[in-house]
């Protein structure tokens, strides 16, 4: 199959304002490339791809980055900027996908929904979060009326933020194994891992670490500075270890010395990469159960799944956490999300999509 995939128009590939599209995206080329396609990536100017990724071809378009649909309001209109990258990247992708089978869109933003029913290329759309836009549940609503099969989610949950989706596809994600190494530490500090911004609820996790008098460490972008320092001044100084942006191999090695990963989204998480990633290590993890990682983490065997927003809950089980076996957290995600496993999902919705044009 010939696949042209779209990234998203929020950060270049490598950047982590992206979020977990920009894994997802890598892993899902691994894995179509592993099982012999052809693929061809549209991505933002700077984009890059994992190494063993080479075989794909990468465009460069350069533009205005969308802003982030979670953090506009739910009833905001499109709005599209000037020398847009979004439809800069559609443009190119249109081109390109003229002798390709299909297009693979990963942004989650209103013009590439729209597109489906006004151009002949397929067009199918991994759809990257719950519902964050009424203009986009509207439009998905009536798209999905004529073409259901083009529209994939992460997880189920995620998916029932669309009630009009009745049977949806549900693919969800790929983790490269060989990058995530096993360890065995079960006295390491506690972990947290995500964009630093309100949807994550980092402020929790925090809690929980000062009730321990214990440091929490916190990887990843700080997208919403004002929100970084409000936390930080509600807590005991020292509480928060910022550990900033690592790239996924030196991520994976920090947070593999963890005991566990507290992981506290506000939102209907689609999918939760980064509790993939901690179960990879070797690392289990604690989370609200919501979302995609209470149909990830199981519970009392790869982790625990809290009462949504009880932090004293999420405590409680911090302290019986070495009752997990940190064998079969990695074990759960050799079984469940391998980027083969992911990409032979997605390649079978695919060629439902394929068939239909
Ligand atoms: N991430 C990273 N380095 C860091 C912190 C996070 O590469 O230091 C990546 C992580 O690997 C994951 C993504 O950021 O793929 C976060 O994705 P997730 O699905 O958890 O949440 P999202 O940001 O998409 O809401």
């Amino acid at each position: 199959m010939r696949i042209v995939l779209i990234s998203t128009p929020i950060g270049f590939l490598g950047s982590g304002k992206g979020g977990g599209v920009e894994l997802t995206l890598n892993s899902l080329v691994s894995g179509l490339l592993s099982l012999g396609h052809s693929v061809e990536v549209i991505a933002p100017k700077n984009s890059k791809l994992y190494e063993s990724n080479e075989k794909a071809k990468l465009h460069f378009v350069d533009g205005e980055d969308q802003i982030s649909w979670q953090h506009q309001n739910y009833n905001s209109p499109v709005s599209i900027p000037d020398n847009s990258l979004l439809a800069g990247m559609l443009e190119k992708g249109l081109d390109i996908a003229k002798k390709a089978d299909v297009l693979l869109n990963m942004s989650y933003d209103w013009l590439p929904i729209w597109m489906t029913q006004n151009v002949d290329i397929p067009i199918a759309h991994i759809i990257s979060m719950g519902s964050e836009s009424l203009v986009i549940s509207n439009l998905l609503s009536k798209v999905y009326d004529k073409y259901p099969n083009n529209f994939a989610f992460h997880s189920r949950i995620q998916a029932d933020d669309y009630p009009f989706i009745k049977n949806p596809i549900i693919i969800g994600n790929g983790f490269k194994l060989d990058n995530y190494t096993f360890q065995d530490s079960v006295d390491g500090p506690l972990a947290w891992v995500g964009r630093v911004a309100p949807e994550k609820g980092l402020e929790d996790a925090v809690y929980v670490a000062d009730k321990l008098s214990e440091k929490l460490k916190v990887w990843g972008v700080t997208e919403d500075k004002n929100y970084a320092t409000k936390i930080e001044q509600s807590f005991p100084k020292g509480t928060i270890d910022w550990m900033g942006f690592l790239s996924t191999n030196e991520l994976q090695k920090e947070l593999g010395k963890c005991r566990v990963l507290l992981n506290t989204p506000k939102w209907n998480e689609a999918y939760g990469n980064v509790v993939v990633e901690a179960l990879a290590c070797g690392v289990p993890v604690i989370a609200y159960k919501r979302g995609g990682p209470s149909e990830i983490i199981q519970h009392g065997q790869t982790g625990y799944l809290a009462y949504p927003d009880d932090k004293k809950n999420m405590l409680s089980y911090v302290e019986i956490i070495k009752k997990i076996e940190r064998k079969k957290c990695r074990e759960w995600v050799e079984k469940n999300a391998s980027t083969d496993i992911f990409a032979n999902k997605v390649v079978n919705w695919l060629n439902k999509v394929i068939k239909e044009y």
